[in-house]
């Protein structure tokens, strides 16, 4: 079988005026489908550049990259567009929702844009599912500002669902959210994953990377180390052992 993500020595490479920025450089890289991988570093390393090369934003300066198969280079901008939203479900730190519409709403929107377009009740039974995997089953006529973070970030992995993706790309899906809050994204990741879904993200975060299953650390554009993670943590776990611990200290206060 192949691999859902191959890339061989992939660069990507920025240009602005005189200036080069070799973001990316002649990264070799195979992700097989139903793996979970945090890709780490400090900032500037190119996590950013290379979940946008993932995600089909933009393609790369040299090197080859296939998703799924098809060789991404070959494709022409619909071609692309179209990739993208078929496969790949985007979630980002800051969530993206618009303010202005429901969380159903919200989750509708990628399935506008599908070809053949889809009835607007079937849109509406898949946000509704979308959202029920999520954990927010009675939120759907919610604004963004009528939900917490943690919420916020919920219905944005519902909308990354909602066109059944073979691959979620998160980049710092955490970073705005407190411990408690990112240690119950972290729980949604894993049981999309042990459902099968293929998760890729990005965290500055060890304690975040380790409910991943492998740790793909870049530095200057190169990946500096990839291993497997021992010791994973469980979500659900952690946060049992949480709760428990705030019960004790009320209890002693
Ligand atoms: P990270 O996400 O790890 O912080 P980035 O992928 O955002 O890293 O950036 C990698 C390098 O590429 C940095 O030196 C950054 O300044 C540069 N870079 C990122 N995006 C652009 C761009 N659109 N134009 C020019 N340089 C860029
Ligand atoms: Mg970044």
């Amino acid at each position: 079988m192949s691999a859902l993500i191959k890339l061989e020595s992939f660069c990507k490479t920025y240009r602005t005026g005189e200036m080069e920025v070799h973001a990316v450089r002649a990264v070799s890289l195979e992700i097989q489908a139903g793996e979970f991988v945090a890709i780490m570093g400090a900032s500037g390393s190119g996590k950013s550049t290379m979940m946008n090369s993932l995600g089909c934003l933009d393609r790369p300066t040299s090197g080859r990259f296939w998703l799924d198969g098809v060789d991404v280079g070959s494709l022409n901008r619909d071609e692309l567009a179209d990739l993208r939203n078929k496969k790949i479900g985007f979630i980002f730190q800051g969530f993206n929702l618009l303010s202005r519409s429901t969380a159903l709403e919200n989750i509708e929107l990628p399935m506008l844009y599908l070809r053949p377009g889809i009835s607007t009740d079937l849109q509406t039974e898949r946000a509704e599912k979308a959202l029920a995997i999520v954990g927010l089953a009675n939120r759907g006529d919610h604004r963004p500002s009528q939900l917490s973070g943690g919420q916020q970030q919920r219905v944005a992995i519902a909308r990354a669902l909602v066109n059944q993706p073979k691959l979620l790309l998160a980049d710092e899906p955490t970073g705005n959210l407190d411990t408690q809050t990112s240690m119950e994204i972290m729980g949604v990741f894993q049981e999309l994953n042990r459902a099968g879904m293929t998760v890729i993200m990005v965290t500055h975060e060890l304690d975040i990377a380790r409910y991943c299953k492998r740790n793909v650390v870049m530095r200057d554009g190169r990946i500096v180390s990839d291993t497997e993670v021992v010791n994973r943590h469980d979500a659900m776990e952690e946060l049992k052992k949480l709760r428990l611990e705030q019960q004790a200290v009320q209890l002693t206060s």
